[in-house]
């Protein structure tokens, strides 16, 4: 398989529905996008095969959905609005702007190759300041979210007693959050607003080293079950001078995108920090009384951040490919099925009046348990190849053969082979063959 370009997914995802530029009869909105009916569906499946593995598939994990715009007071305590900044160099020739610790060469202007140009670095604060109430001015302001974390920190007393968990356990959240990037780039990598999925798991302070392999591993493992290839991703450990304010430890999980290694989630061991701030800051104690061993202690956080919108990006390149089927060339999306916007296709072979009430009948059955598309334009070679293009990991074909021998034929995206079922075992064939 050639590597897959961006302009590919890029192409396809327009063509098809999946991502859109955002407000583009305006123009478009600079490194926005929005998310079409394919898109949307993704994004959710990304979401929920996350939850599913790290919330529903385990006991020591909580789920939570907290506000995003938040007070002052809690950025302050966190250390976003002193530290969550970027090195910021302007070319004094070109007036271009750029990222200091993304420069290969911090002499060489990368747009117009100017040398000894930039500008000394200033720190730029990468959160989204906006104003809350009717009255302007001092005490209004609040802080859009840049991270979800912060919404566990400060719930950390309300989930221990509400869920009676105690550690280890973790406090899980998905939700929107949005920064200031000096450079945001390369289609839905690196947007100002976008969606995260991280965990706050929360351990005993000595515990911290081995819970934070245990997730590197895991998490690692994640992307490989959804199937992108082991050989597109690493685990690459930070350096001393990249750690986060916050961090003592940190490793990314790393996919080779169409433009080399980057950050697909990180895993970050944000230490006692986040806790003990905002003890200082708001007078509450947040610790956990350990009552078997009879002591007090703050735990250790261990934190695997993920990006929806970015790992959504990672499956699509991963899962694009070209072959050729009946001399015929073909794009296809190997998605794994979880993550595929549609689970079945059901298409009658002709919009004869004679064939749509049995596929109807079939599609109705089908779309109770799962997404099902239904689609009776067009020749079914071409009806194939769209559902190919798309990711649809099955077709059920309704012909006329159908209304007499009460079966239908499977169609498999991958291999293209077809089958013959009943029709009232084509749920539990499906089943089988989704995994789910
Ligand atoms: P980068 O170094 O790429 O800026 P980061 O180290 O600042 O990322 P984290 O703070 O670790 O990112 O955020 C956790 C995850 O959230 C990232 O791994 C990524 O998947 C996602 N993420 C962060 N920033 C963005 C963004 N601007 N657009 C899309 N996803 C993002």
């Amino acid at each position: 398989m050639a590597a897959t370009e961006l302009d590919q997914i890029v192409n396809l995802c327009k063509r098809r529905g999946f991502v859109y530029p955002s407000a583009e009869i305006y123009g478009g909105f600079r490194s926005s996008y929005d998310y079409g009916p394919l898109g949307s569906l993704m994004l959710r499946n990304v979401r929920e095969a996350w939850i599913r593995t790290m919330v529903q598939q385990r006991d020591d994990v909580v789920l939570i959905d907290a506000a995003i715009l938040g007070p002052p007071q809690v950025f302050e305590a966190s250390g976003h609005l002193a530290n969550f900044s970027d090195p910021l160099v302007d070319c004094t020739k070109c007036k271009q702007r750029f990222r200091e610790d993304h420069l290969i060469d911090r002499d060489v202007c990368p747009n117009c190759a100017a040398v000894g140009a930039f500008t000394e670095a200033r720190a730029f604060n990468l959160m989204f300041k906006t104003e809350a109430g009717p009255i302007q001015g001092a005490g209004a302001e609040v802080y859009m979210r840049p991270e979800t974390a912060q919404g566990m920190f400060v719930n950390f007393t309300n989930v221990l007693q509400t869920s009676r968990k105690k550690p280890p356990f973790g406090i899980a959240q998905v939700g929107k959050s949005f920064r200031n990037e000096i450079t945001p780039g390369n289609f839905i990598f690196r947007t100002r607003e976008f969606e995260q999925m991280e965990l706050e798991f929360f351990v005993p302070p000595a515990d911290g080293p081995k819970w934070y392999e245990y997730w590197c591993a895991t998490r690692l493992q994640w992307y490989i079950d959804l199937g992108i290839p082991a050989e597109m991703l690493m685990l690459r450990p930070h350096d001393a001078d990249e750690l986060s304010h916050y961090s003592t430890g940190t490793s990314d999980v790393e996919f080779l995108y169409p433009w080399g290694w980057g950050e697909l989630e990180g895993i970050a061991q944000r230490t006692d920090y986040d806790l003990k701030q905002h003890t200082q800051y708001s007078g509450e104690k947040l610790d956990y009384f350990d009552q078997a061993a009879n002591e007090r202690y703050v735990p250790f956080v261990i934190e695997p951040a993920a990006g929806v919108n970015r790992a959504m990006a990672a499956f699509l390149l991963a899962a694009y490919d070209e072959d050729v089927v009946n001399d015929e060339p073909r794009t296809v999306l190997r998605l794994h099925p979880r993550l595929a916007p549609y689970k079945v296709a059901v298409l009658p072979l002709s919009k004869k009046d004679t064939l749509t009430p049995l596929a109807k009948q079939i599609y109705a059955g089908l779309a109770d348990r799962y997404m099902v598309e239904y689609d009776e334009t067009q020749a079914i070679g071409r009806r194939y190849r769209r559902q190919d293009e798309i990711g649809t990991p099955l077709c059920v074909t309704v012909d006329f053969d159908s209304l007499d021998d009460n079966a239908v034929t499977i169609r498999e995206r991958d291999t293209t082979a077809q089958v013959r079922v009943p029709i009232d075992s084509l749920e539990s064939e499906i089943r089988a063959r989704l995994g789910f």
